[in-house]
C-alpha cells in the first residue's frame, strides 16, 4: 500500500475510524515566485541559479528587500519554506561587496546552530569566495576561539554564549562589534516567557556595546506561525519590525487527524495507553515502507517507543526496515548518521523527542505521529510540518493523551486548526531577570546615571546594588566592583532557583530526571513515589541543600500524593474590572506552599492506604497572578451545600489551570491554580490562577484580558467530557472533587459567562 491507500484505510476501517475525532484537509497550494532583488550581487545570483534556484519565492524577495534597505524584519512562515535564504542572502550579499563586514547568528540550540552552518558552508564554497563562518559554542577548542574573534564573517552562536562568553569579552572581539551589520535570531518564537525575557535583555547588552563600537546592525529574525510575532519581536529587539507574513511556498495535500485512544474505564475517564496507540499506528506505515517520524515527550518514552517499534517489526514483514531513536543526548556522529539516513530514506523511521522539531534537515517525511500534545500549537505545527512534500500527500496524527489539555483539543479542534490564538509573551522588565542584566552590563561597560537599560528604573537598581557593594558609584558613573564574574552565575533558562535532579541509586545514581525546586517538596519527599515512564521509583533521601534526591526503583501497587498548604496573598493589584457582582484582577502576589503530609493510594481502587508526615521547609514565591471573586452569596444562589461548593471552587480551579498554558503560549508548569472559598484579600470565593515563575513575565495580563474566552472553552471541555462526575481529563477526579464536583463548576461557569459584559 502507498500512503493514499493507508489513509483510505484509515477513514473507511471503523473500529480506526472511530477513534479520529477530527479530520482536517488541507488542499495543495502552489508557488508564489519572485525574482531576485535588482542589488543583490550578480556572483551570488549566478550562484543561486546554478543551484537550481532560479527564482525566489515572493516571502524571501519581500523579505531580502526589506532587509536590504535597512529594515528590521520578522519572516513568519511553515517549516521548509525556505527561511534560511531570507537571512543568508542579504547577509553574504553584505560580506561579498565589504569583506570587513560581519554579522552574528543566534540559534536557540547547539544542534541547531550546527545543521545550519552546514548549509551556509556549501552555499560558500560554491560561491568560491573566502568567507569565514565559524561556530562558537561551549564545544569551540580554545585555540579556535582567537581566530575566531578576529577573522570570522559570520559567528554562529546561541543565546547563552553570547550571554556568558561573547558580551563579557568583548574587548577581545572589536573586530566584530565594530563591523556588525546583521544580527540573525532564528526560531525567535521559541523565546517566550522565561527565556524571552533574558534574551530581550542580552540584546539590549549587545546594542549598548555596539553603540561603544559605533556599529548599528539590522535583525533579522525568524518565526514559526504565532499569533503576534511583530509584537514579540519588537519587544526582544526593543524596536519596530517588519512583518513578512505572506509565504509564497508550495505545499502538497495535508491530513492532519486527531486520534483520542478508546475510552477502558468510563467512570474514571481513563483511556488506552496513548503510547501504545501511537506505536500500533506507526507499525501500520511502516510496514508499508512509508517514511514516518514519532514525536514523544520525554527522553524515556523515547526510548520505550523504540523498543516497541522494533519488537513489532521484527521477523519477515519487517525486513530492511530500520528504525532509529534520536534524542539529547545522543553523540552528534550518532545524530548526523540518522540526519543522513532519513535524508537519503536508509532510515524508514525515527522516534524523536522535540530535539528534531527545530530546523534541523532530515528531508520531508511522509507521516509524523504525535504523542500527546507538545506544549504548544506552534510546536504542534512544526512537528507536524516534519511531513510533508513540496507536492504529493502527507499525514500528520496526533495521539492524545489523557490530560485535560490533550482532550481538551479532541474536543475543540477549531484551537489547532482556526487562526493560532497563542501569544508568545515576555516581561524583559521582570525585575529579577532585570537586575540580573544590569549586573553583566555594568560589568561590560561602566554605566552613566543618564543611561537607562529597559524602561525606566535603572538608575534605582544601579543606586540598590550599589548599596550591597556590587557596584561603586563615582560621580555619575556606576562601575562593577566585585570580585565575581556576574554572567557565569545567571542562566537564561531559568529565573528560580536551580532545579531538583534525581539520581538513580539502582542504576550507579544516573540522573533520570529533575524537577523544578518549587515542585520538589511535593514530587520528591521522603518516600514519594516518582512515576517516571510508568516505571516506579521511591525518594529515598532528599538533598535539600544539593538540590538532590536519591530514588530506588520499586515495584508497589500504590502511589503517593501530597498534601500541600498553599496560602496566597495580593500584594499589589494592577489592574482591576469590578462588574456588578464579581471581581475579576490580576497583580502582585505572595504565594507560600509547605507541604505538610503524604497519602499512599492504592491503584484501581483508589483506597487510602496509609500515610506519613513531612518535615519539608515553606517555599514563598513573589509573582503575578489573575484572579476571579464569586459574591459571597453564590453558593446559595446557585444551590451548592457548603461542602459541594468548595469542591466546585477547587475543581473550576483546576480546569482554569490545566486550560490557560493554552491561551498564553506557556508550558503547563508554569501557571498553578488554587482556590479559597473566602480569600483574605477579596472577601469573597476566589479562584487565582498564578505564574510559578518568580517575579511573573506577563501571563497574568494576558489572561485577565482573555478570561472570558478561557471560561467559555473550559466550559465546553467540562460539559462534553464523557466522565459521570469529574475526571483527570476535566475538573479532577471525582476522589478530589467530590461525587457533584463536575456539576458544581459547570453551575459556577455557567454564572461567569451570564453576568460577563458581552
Ligand atoms: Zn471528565
Amino acid at each position: 500500500m502507498n500512503l493514499e491507500q493507508v489513509i483510505d484505510y484509515l477513514r473507511t476501517d471503523p473500529s480506526l475510524r472511530a477513534n479520529i475525532t477530527h479530520w482536517e484537509t488541507i488542499v495543495p497550494k502552489a508557488a508564489i515566485y519572485g525574482d531576485y532583488p535588482q542589488q543583490l550581487s550578480r556572483q551570488l545570483v549566478a550562484t543561486m541559479v546554478h543551484r537550481g534556484i532560479e527564482r525566489l519565492y515572493s516571502h524571501q524577495q519581500q523579505a531580502i528587500r526589506s532587509i536590504m534597505d535597512g529594515k528590521d524584519t520578522v519572516v513568519v512562515t511553515p517549516t521548509a519554506s525556505g527561511k534560511t535564504l531570507c537571512y543568508n542572502l542579504p547577509v553574504l550579499d553584505s560580506i561579498l561587496k565589504n569583506r570587513q563586514s560581519r554579522a552574528l547568528y543566534l540559534f536557540p540550540t547547539k544542534a541547531l546552530s550546527q545543521d545550519q552552518m552546514t548549509e551556509l558552508y556549501n552555499l560558500i564554497q560554491e560561491l568560491d569566495v573566502d568567507i569565514k563562518t565559524y561556530t562558537f559554542d561551549g564545544d569551540t577548542p580554545q585555540t579556535a576561539r582567537r581566530a575566531i574573534r578576529s577573522a570570522g564573517h559570520i559567528v554562529v552562536t546561541n543565546p547563552d554564549m553570547l550571554h556568558a562568553g561573547i558580551l563579557p569579552h568583548h574587548t577581545k572581539w572589536i573586530k566584530l562589534f565594530e563591523n556588525l551589520d546583521y544580527v540573525v535570531i532564528d526560531e525567535i518564537h521559541h523565546y517566550r516567557g522565561v527565556f524571552g525575557s533574558h534574551l530581550a535583555n542580552v540584546i539590549k547588552r549587545l546594542q549598548r556595546i555596539c553603540r561603544f563600537y559605533g556599529s548599528n546592525p539590522t535583525f533579522i529574525c525568524c518565526s514559526a506561525t504565532i499569533a503576534n510575532p511583530g509584537e514579540l519581536t519588537e519587544k526582544i529587539i526593543g524596536r519596530e519590525v517588519n512583518v513578512i507574513d505572506e509565504n509564497g511556498a508550495p505545499s502538497g495535500e495535508k491530513h492532519f487527524l486527531i486520534y483520542n485512544p478508546p475510552v477502558v474505564n468510563q467512570q474514571l475517564g481513563i483511556r488506552r495507553s496513548a503510547i501504545k496507540e501511537a506505536a500500533s499506528l506507526a507499525t501500520t506505515f511502516l510496514r508499508q515502507r512509508i517514511q514516518t517520524i514519532v514525536f514523544a515527550h520525554f527522553r524515556l518514552y523515547v526510548e520505550v517507543l523504540l523498543t516497541y517499534l522494533q519488537r513489532e517489526l521484527k521477523g519477515d514483514f519487517g525486513e530492511g526496515i530500520k528504525i532509529a531513536g534520536y534524542r539529547g543526548g545522543y553523540l552528534p556522529n550518532e545524530r548526523r548518521r540518522i540526519e543522513s539516513g532519513l535524508r537519503s530514506g536508509d532510515i524508514t523511521g525515527v522516534v524523536s523527542t522535540n530535539a528534531l522539531e527545530l530546523g534541523i534537515d532530515v528531508g520531508n517525511l511522509d507521516v509524523s505521529i504525535i504523542v500527546g500534545y507538545p506544549g504548544s500549537i506552534a510546536s504542534l505545527w512544526q512537528q507536524a510540518g516534519r511531513a510533508g512534500r513540496r507536492s504529493g500527500v502527507s499525514l500528520t496524527i496526533l495521539v492524545a493523551n489523557s490530560s485535560a489539555i490533550n482532550q481538551f483539543l479532541c474536543t475543540e479542534p477549531k484551537y489547532v486548526f482556526g487562526k493560532s490564538p497563542e501569544s508568545g509573551i515576555i516581561d524583559p522588565d521582570n525585575l529579577i531577570i532585570r537586575t540580573n542584566h544590569l549586573k553583566c552590563a555594568t560589568f561590560e561597560l561602566p554605566f552613566d546615571s543618564e543611561e537607562l537599560l529597559g524602561d525606566d528604573g535603572t538608575s534605582e537598581i544601579l543606586d540598590y546594588l550599589s548599596e550591597s557593594n556590587i557596584i561603586r558609584r563615582s560621580g555619575n558613573r556606576y562601575h562593577w566592583s566585585s570580585e565575581i564574574y556576574p554572567a557565569q552565575q545567571i542562566s537564561l533558562r531559568s529565573a528560580s532557583p536551580e532545579n531538583f535532579v534525581i539520581l538513580n541509586e539502582s542504576h550507579n545514581a544516573e540522573v533520570i530526571g529533575e524537577v523544578d525546586y518549587f515542585s520538589a517538596p511535593i514530587f520528591l519527599h521522603p518516600e514519594a513515589i516518582y512515576l517516571h515512564s510508568a516505571r516506579q521509583y521511591q525518594v529515598t533521601k532528599l538533598d535539600w541543600e544539593g538540590r538532590k534526591a536519591y530514588v530506588k526503583e520499586v515495584q508497589v501497587d500504590y502511589y503517593t500524593d501530597a498534601e500541600t498548604k498553599s496560602d496566597l496573598k495580593v500584594l499589589e493589584v494592577n489592574e482591576e474590572s469590578q462588574q456588578m457582582e464579581f471581581v475579576a484582577g490580576h497583580g502582585e502576589v505572595s504565594v507560600s506552599n509547605v507541604t505538610v503530609l503524604f497519602k499512599k493510594i492504592k491503584f484501581e481502587t483508589h483506597e487510602n492506604v496509609g500515610f506519613g508526615d513531612l518535615d519539608l521547609p515553606e517555599m514563598e514565591m513573589h509573582t503575578n497572578s489573575f484572579w476571579y471573586a464569586f459574591p459571597g452569596d453564590i453558593r446559595f444562589r446557585l444551590d451548592l451545600d457548603g461542602a459541594d461548593f468548595g469542591s466546585a471552587l477547587r475543581g473550576l480551579a483546576n480546569i482554569l489551570g490545566k486550560i490557560a498554558p493554552l491561551w498564553v503560549m506557556c508550558d503547563p508548569r508554569d501557571l498553578r491554580s488554587i482556590s479559597q472559598v473566602r480569600a483574605p484579600f477579596t472577601e469573597k470565593p476566589t479562584v487565582y490562577i498564578y505564574e510559578n515563575i518568580p517575579g511573573g513575565v506577563g501571563l497574568s495580563e494576558k489572561l485577565f484580558s482573555e478570561s472570558e474566552r478561557l471560561f467559555e472553552s473550559c466550559r465546553e471541555h467540562v460539559r462534553s467530557c464523557s466522565c459521570s462526575s469529574g475526571c483527570p481529563s476535566c475538573v479532577g477526579p471525582s476522589l478530589e472533587v467530590g461525587e457533584h464536583g463536575k456539576a458544581g463548576v459547570i453551575k459556577l461557569l455557567d454564572y461567569m459567562l451570564a453576568v460577563a459584559p458581552v
